[in-house]
């Protein structure tokens, strides 16, 4: 048997998108604690059924590498968060995140399990559940969402899961979580042995019995759990949900395994569930641990974010941005994305950032520049909400300080315009430029422009306002030097 690493237990190949297995290679699943699972087992036949839904804390610590590249975005810990209370709902256990995400910036500790890395143990926060999120080594096939993408520790209590896998479409946390709660795969045992039609098929593998169809020893082979048939690893490279391999047991009895169990490996099943007994054993394994008692914010997140400012191309006073939208009901925490185009690619986020309340404050944002910003709400346990829509802004650059080559300065009279017909530009130049004079409204709109070519020295420029209606705008100096804007006001 291969020992890749001491504290690698439980292992979990890549589930991509595609459902294209192209590699799998397995830690040892012989740290599981079977007395654990047993002690389980036998409290689930005599624990009373709980009522209404149990709020489990849970610490997700995403790591980066030490100057921050490789740390999970926010959108795919939240999705992944998302479907892990999804396929936990029917089992009444919803996870709530104590403190929110945690951070830590640290390359020692990012390549999860590989060579030299320090063992996250030590960044445990006691009575909660500790999930570490980054990369989980795997022999060559880092990054490439392959080979072991997330294990539980038995040894140091805790699951680590490869960024990859929280793409919301995996279960890979979920079988990961099962493992917390003291479940093996149903196919304990074949965990790296695969099954032989053309042998007969042992009493025993890898020193674990063999479960037989009947149920006969289903309380002492496998994974014990007797609502759980046999099953010999056979959802390793199927392609569908539904074995027909003809496998048969120790006694010659065909076997049908539960594809869609949350603890085997069908990956290309539509849905997936724990069994009831299965179910149990995790109620039994929260019973018996020690989660101090909180009070989550149980809440759904209501509707999306409506954004209120900047918004619809509005032009922004300067480079330094407040911006704010209606609080969303239930939300306690908002991810802002600010992207420079309207498609939101995730080429061009120029930041994410989580705010605990319904408004933020950026700096020094990039002059003339457009950006696209939108906000998805959420709440510690409540992580399904998407992005509402976006919206747009510019940034202005309203500085009386003009600094484009050849112009001394800049000024506009009489500011605000007090019901004039005309306002006047006057530009101090050191030598002849030429030049476009730009007005635009706040939603940035182009209401008037005229090229005008400035001589050495003082210029004054009229520029026509009678037709404007009362309010605020950009009035613009375009040169092949560059653009100055300053923010004027018609008033009647
Ligand atoms: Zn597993």
């Amino acid at each position: 048997m291969k020992i890749i690493n001491s504290f690698i237990a439980i292992c979990l190949f890549a589930l991509p998108i595609s459902a294209q297995i192209t590699h799998f290679e397995c830690g040892t699943p012989s740290g599981m604690d079977m007395e654990r699972l047993m002690a389980n087992l036998e409290a689930a036949s005599t624990l009373e059924a709980r009522a209404g839904t149990q709020y489990l804390p849970v610490t997700m610590t995403l790591i980066a590498n030490d100057d921050g590249s490789g740390l999970i975005t926010e959108d795919a810990a939240l999705n992944g968060f998302c479907r892990l209370n999804e396929n936990f709902e029917d089992l009444g256990i919803q996870f709530y995140l104590r403190d929110g995400f945690r951070y830590v910036y640290d390359s020692d500790f990012y390549l999860i399990n590989g060579p030299g890395s320090q063992n996250p143990a030590s960044l445990k926060i006691p009575n909660t559940i500790n999930i570490f999120v980054s990369e989980v080594f795997t022999q060559g096939s880092q990054g490439s969402c392959s080979g072991i993408l997330g294990f539980y520790s038995p040894a140091n209590d805790y699951v680590a899961i490869d960024k990859c896998t929280m793409d919301g479409a995996s279960f890979a946390l979920t079988h990961e979580l099962g493992h917390f709660f003291s479940l093996p795969h149903t196919f304990f045992g074949w965990e790296n042995q695969n099954y032989n039609p053309s042998q007969p098929t042992p009493e025993f593998v890898n020193g674990v019995r063999v479960e037989y169809a009947d149920e006969s020893n289903c309380s002492i082979s496998a994974d014990r759990i007797c609502d759980t048939p046999p099953d010999y690893n056979f959802g390793l490279g199927a392609s569908g949900c539904d074995y027909t391999g003809g496998a048969v047991d120790p006694e010659g009895n065909p076997v049908d395994p539960d594809e869609m169990n949350y603890m085997g490996y069908f990956f290309n099943c539509p849905s997936h569930n724990f069994s009831p007994n299965q179910g149990d054993v995790i109620h039994a394994d929260i019973a018996d641990r020690n989660f101090v008692g909180g009070s989550p914010i149980t809440a759904a997140v209501n509707g999306q974010a409506n954004l209120t400012y900047p918004i619809n191309a509005e032009i922004t006073p300067d480079t330094d941005v407040t911006l704010t939208w209606d609080a969303v009901e239930g939300a306690t925490s908002y991810l802002i994305e600010l992207n420079r185009v309207a498609s939101f690619s995730p080429s061009f986020v120029v930041q994410r950032t989580v705010a605990t309340t319904n408004s933020l404050a950026l700096e020094d944002l990039l002059p003339n520049t457009n950006y696209y910003w939108r906000v998805r709400p959420f709440n510690e346990a409540y992580t399904c909400t998407d992005y509402g829509a976006g919206t747009a802004f510019k940034t202005g650059e309203l500085v009386n300080v003009v600094q484009i080559q050849g112009v001394e300065s800049l000024n506009i009279y009489p500011n605000p315009s007090n019901g004039a017909e005309h306002i006047f530009m006057e530009v101090n130049t050191s030598e002849p430029l030429e030049a476009e004079i730009k007005l635009y409204n706040t939603q940035g709109k182009l209401v008037q422009v005229l090229n005008h070519q400035f001589n050495s020295g003082a210029n004054a420029v009229k520029i026509k306002t009678a037709s404007l209606a009362q309010g605020a705008y950009i009035i613009g100096i375009q040169t092949e030097n560059g653009t100055a804007h300053q923010r004027i006001f018609i008033t009647r």
